[in-house]
C-alpha cells in the first residue's frame, strides 16, 4: 500500500491545492493533508480552523485524511509510514525553495522521496495569499476555493473588521 503525505500551511485551501491532491490520489492508495504548524507564518487561520477547513473540503475525497502535523515533516513522514512527500509546483518562482526543502528532507529522512505535481493550468497562478488579499476587499472568491472556504474567510473578514471598529 502506497501512502503519500501532502504538507502545507493550506491558509486556505484552495482549489489548486484539492487539484493537486486529486493527481496524487491517482498514484497513491492513501493521502495524509498534513496542516502545518510553522511558527514563522503569521497565518489568517488558526490550526484547528484550517485543519477543519480541510476536513470539510475533501470530504468526498476517497482515501484522504487530515492531520495536524507538529514538528519536522521529515520525522512525520515516518511517523506516519509515508513513502513520499507530494508538493505542487506552479511555476519556476516556487522551484528553489522547493528544490532545497526537498534535499533537505531527503537528507534528514533517505526513505522519502519528495514528487512534484503540477496543477491545471488555469490554477496555476493561484494561492492563498492571493485568495485572501480579495476576500478582504470584498471581492468573489467563488472560482478559487469551494464555498464553504469562502464562507470561512468572510466570516473572518467580518469578525476582524468588527474587532478593529
Ligand atoms: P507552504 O506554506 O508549505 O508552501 P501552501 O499551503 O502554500 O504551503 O502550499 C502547499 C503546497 O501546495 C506547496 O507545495 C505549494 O506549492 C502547493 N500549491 C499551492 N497552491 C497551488 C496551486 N495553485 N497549484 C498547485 N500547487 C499549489
Amino acid at each position: 500500500m502506497k501512502r503519500g503525505v501532502y504538507p502545507g500551511t493550506f491558509d486556505p485551501i484552495t482549489y489548486g491545492h484539492l487539484d493537486i491532491i486529486k493527481r496524487a490520489l491517482d498514484i497513491f492508495d492513501e493521502l495524509i493533508v498534513a496542516i502545518g504548524e510553522n511558527p514563522a507564518k503569521n497565518t489568517l487561520f488558526s490550526a484547528e480552523e484550517r485543519f477543519n477547513i480541510v476536513r470539510e473540503a475533501i470530504e468526498d475525497y476517497p482515501n484522504t485524511k487530515v492531520m495536524m502535523m507538529e514538528g519536522l515533516l521529515a520525522h512525520f513522514a515516518d511517523e506516519v509510514q509515508a513513502s513520499a512527500i507530494i508538493r505542487g509546483l506552479r511555476a519556476l518562482s516556487d522551484f528553489e525553495h522547493e528544490f532545497q526543502m526537498a534535499l533537505a528532507n531527503r537528507k534528514m529522512n533517505p526513505r522519502t522521496e519528495t514528487i512534484f505535481l503540477m496543477p491545471n493550468e488555469k490554477y496555476s497562478y493561484l494561492n492563498s495569499t492571493m485568495v485572501k488579499t480579495i476576500a478582504s476587499m470584498g471581492g468573489k472568491v467563488t472560482s478559487f476555493v469551494p464555498k464553504s472556504v469562502e464562507k470561512a474567510l468572510k466570516e473572518k473578514y467580518k469578525s476582524k473588521s468588527s474587532k478593529n471598529e
